[in-house]
């Protein structure tokens, strides 16, 4: 095994379940990848993901890897309201959680009549995507034919009448633009694109689903931060036996015979296996896996993250929303200078306010620790006036946030890169149906037999619950074979 991510972990302790000896190869001197912690004078923040969608990945991991179900090893909680929303107009709109009429009511009150039904009615229409789309999206191996799911659109978008042609919304923006037709919800629904690092403009219809997955599944918290699934699973593979090589650098695959045979350690070593799976970046190794002909081509260009972490003076108060989003007051500004061809950071950004309610976080109740979360491009130069522009921002949703500030750590894309490995930082995003397949991510076998990937950067893609799946993916290939379909 390559690297210990999540998606990592999760292959090695469903294979060593299933009888398998496991080693485990981590650059890093600890578990994780991208799920870190950072602490100081009694404070702690996560450092990679704040927030676990559909959680249901990982309870099955627990059944299937032992006795203790996940809520035994952490505990899960979900987060209500899902996230206030602070438009560009200064209108507020506080989610409910998991709750299409509470949204819709909750809407309609913040935006006016209409605007919730809006809302509810694309999640009826994000939900046929997801329905048509989860099977080969997340729950089963990569299609041999994945053009089909390259080509095919699965959102059922309502045709729009312009001029005299009816067109039908192809990106994320036209549905905003076509079907929502109110700059807040238009914000709100690119959000959740931006928040994966995706532009709405370019991002395929079929982004839909990433609203729809959050408002079907609710959002979760893990209580001690999210780092504290990482420990979970790190603590499941340890009682399955997986054995754990920290400072291990892997700089290649061994190949014998026409198959991988082991892996080439930085120190010049090597150890033998008959199976590797690689939980990498592509790119990583200097002999990365081989391609098949005809074979989707893994993702480039994915944006990385900024992150800003604020000890605060002063108790958090009674009621606060665990998210804020606080939307960039000038939409198109930031798109441009994300996506657009010289990509750099925009200097009022969607930036993403956690303020969790965890004890655990914070040295007494007379203090806060809040994460400031902005999507940059990847290898970004970010520095201190970055930061200070978050900070800036997050002040629309924090009262006296300066005043109450004691200290603040910044977290670049470079940061991102030195615990993923990836260049840049960059953090893949998951899975998605149509925009030519650009958004499908490699398949988890490979061209080399004994060869397979795991994590964010091999099918089914990025995020905490996709990297989950990958490991049950490829867990799975390697118990039954590539006549593997998927979990039932
Ligand atoms: C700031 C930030 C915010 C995020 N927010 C969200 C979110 O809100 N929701 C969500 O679902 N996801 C989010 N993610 C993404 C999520 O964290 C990842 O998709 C997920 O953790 C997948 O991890 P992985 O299995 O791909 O491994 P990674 O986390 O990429 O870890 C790879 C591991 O391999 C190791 N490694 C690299 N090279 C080598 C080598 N040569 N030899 C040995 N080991 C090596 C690395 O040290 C690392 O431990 C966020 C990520 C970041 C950084």
């Amino acid at each position: 095994m390559i690297g210990a991510g999540v998606g990592a972990m999760a292959a090695a302790a469903r294979l060593a379940v299933a009888g398998h000896r496991v080693a485990v190869y981590e650059r890093t001197e600890t578990y994780g990848g991208a799920v870190r912690r950072f602490e100081r004078d009694g404070f702690g923040f996560d450092t990679g993901p704040g927030l676990l969608p559909l959680p249901a990945v990982y309870r099955d991991l627990f059944i299937k890897t032992g006795k203790e179900p996940l809520e035994s090893c952490v505990e899960l909680v979900q987060v209500d309201p899902s996230a206030r929303h602070l438009f560009a107009d200064g209108t507020e709109a506080p989610l409910p959680n998991a709750s299409r009429a509470g949204v819709v009511a909750a809407l309609d009150e913040a935006l006016g009549a209409g605007a919730g039904g809006r809302w509810g009615d694309f999640l009826v229409r994000a939900r046929e995507a997801w329905d048509r789309t989860r099977r080969p999206l997340l729950e089963e191996p990569l299609w041999p034919n994945w053009q089909v799911l390259a080509e095919r659109e699965p959102y059922p978008s309502v045709p729009h009448k312009r001029l005299l042609r009816t067109r039908r919304a192809g990106t994320l923006a036209e549905i905003g633009a076509w079907e929502l037709r109110d700059p807040r919800l238009v914000a709100l629904l690119e959000s959740h694109a931006l928040a994966y690092g995706l532009d709405p403009r370019e991002a395929p219809a079929s982004a839909a689903v990433l609203p729809y997955l959050e408002h079907a599944f609710g959002t979760w918290y893990v209580r001690g931060g999210i780092r504290e699934l990482a420990r979970a699973v790190y603590e499941r593979c340890l009682a399955r036996r997986v054995e754990f090589h920290f400072g291990a650098e892997v700089t290649g695959v061994v190949e014998k015979d026409g198959r991988a045979a082991g892996v080439e350690l930085a120190d010049g070593t090597v150890a033998e296996a008959d199976l590797v799976v690689c939980g990498v970046a592509p790119g990583v190794l200097d002999r990365p896996a081989p391609r098949a002909e005809g074979e989707v081509v893994p993702q480039r260009g994915a944006a990385s993250r900024l992150t800003v972490l604020l000890a605060l003076r002063g108790g958090r108060p009674r009621g606060t929303a665990h998210r804020t989003v606080v939307h960039a007051e000038d939409r198109e500004a930031e798109l441009d200078a994300l996506f657009g061809v010289a990509t750099a950071m925009a200097s009022r950004p969607t930036v993403t306010v956690l303020r969790p309610d965890d004890p655990a976080l914070v040295p007494d109740t007379g203090h806060e620790a809040i994460t400031l979360t902005a999507t940059v491009p990847s290898g970004s130069d970010t520095d201190a006036r970055h930061a200070e522009d978050l900070i800036t921002v997050a002040e629309r949703a924090v009262p006296e946030l300066r005043d109450r500030l004691l200290w603040h750590e910044v977290r670049t894309p470079a940061d991102i890169a030195e615990v993923t490995g990836a260049a840049g930082g960059a953090v893949p995003a998951p899975a998605l149906a149509a925009a030519e397949g650009r958004l499908l991510h490699p398949s988890n076998s490979t061209a080399l037999p004994g060869l397979f990937m795991a994590g964010g950067w091999s099918h089914p893609g990025g995020g905490l619950p996709h990297a989950g799946m990958s490991g049950a993916l490829v867990a799975g290939l390697i118990v039954e074979g590539p006549e593997f379909r998927g979990s039932q």
